[in-house]
């Protein structure tokens, strides 16, 4: 063999030495990432491209952001153990229509119902958006609510409207974004069943108010079901006359956003009347125990 040769071999056994070392480091960093926080599909900490699939989006909190399956457990515990320390907050997921309200299309109002069209701009319960399209009505006891609820948990919206919906909703109800910030979801984002998996925080820690509770198939122990809400008439369903019609509503007083707060405060001060166990294990507070406990079925 002569000198060339020899330097030639001894050249590409050295660069097929540099090329396994690259190909196994990248293996390495590639297995040892479990690519926690993904942004627009880029891994944040080794940069590989993540599949959708191997995460969850958290469009509706930052754009773009995905959270892999363990980073989403870990951020949940550390929120509800965060809260429950720093804040005494538990956290809760409220449906829009039927549990705080009811819209209708204008033009399917009944002739009964018309007069409310006129009553939109001297009435605060009663707003007209979307190009005058729609028209919702507020449920009674609605604001002292989500004032009240405020002073004990995080608040989220979940609802199956889409976002320009939940968009022009949110103005009426939370203008200044002090009650919900980003914390809404849509269909857009969950277009199938709702699930807790896209609420971050621990589910021990969760209440849902939803007025159909078989869009929660795996979180049923966390929903206290609300009666439904309908001020219009709804031609679908024989009713004989609506709220709307016989100018009416629901109690003010004893109405069942009413109901629903008294069993919310009574499941908060369950939740923290054991203690919050700083060694975060909250094995011995759970809402959906004391749920069980306070509920039977349609109490609200
Ligand atoms: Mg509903
Ligand atoms: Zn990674």
């Amino acid at each position: 063999m002569s000198v060339f040769e020899n330097h030639l071999l001894e050249r590409n056994s050295k660069r097929r030495k540099i090329e396994q070392k690259t190909k196994s480091s990248a293996l390495f960093s590639f297995t040892n990432c479990g690519h926690f926080f993904v942004r627009y599909g880029i891994c944040c900490n080794c940069r590989s491209t993540v599949a959708r699939h191997e995460g969850l989006s958290f469009d509706y909190l930052v754009d773009g952001l995905q959270l892999s399956h363990v980073a989403v457990t870990v951020t949940k515990k550390l929120t509800t153990h965060v809260t429950c320390l720093n804040e005494k907050k538990l956290h809760l997921v409220l449906d829009l229509d039927h549990t705080l309200l009811h819209t209708i299309m204008v033009s399917k109002l009944s002739e009964e119902e018309k007069y409310l069209i006129g009553e939109v701009d001297s009435r605060e319960d009663l707003w007209r958006f979307s190009g005058d399209e729609f028209l919702t009505k507020l449920r009674p006891f609605l604001h002292e609510f989500l004032k009240e609820a405020n002073e004990m948990f995080t608040m989220y919206v979940y609802t199956k409207g889409n976002r320009d919906y939940a968009k022009s909703v949110l103005k009426m109800i939370d203008p200044e974004k002090v009650y919900f910030g980003d914390r809404v979801i849509t269909r857009d984002e969950s277009p199938h069943v709702k699930t807790l998996d896209l609420v971050l925080a621990d589910e021990c820690g969760v209440v849902i108010v939803d007025d159909t509770p078989e869009v929660w198939p795996d979180h049923k122990s966390n929903l206290l079901e609300i009666t439904k809400y309908n001020y219009f008439r709804d031609k679908r369903v024989e009713y004989t006359k609506s709220y709307a019609e016989e100018k009416r509503d629901e109690s003010q007083k004893e109405g069942s956003l009413v109901n629903v707060l008294k069993v919310l405060k009574e499941v908060y001060e369950g939740f923290f009347s054991r203690g919050v166990d700083k060694k975060l294990d909250t094995d011995s507070n759970d809402v959906r125990l004391l749920l069980h406990d306070l509920c039977t079925p349609q109490c609200c």
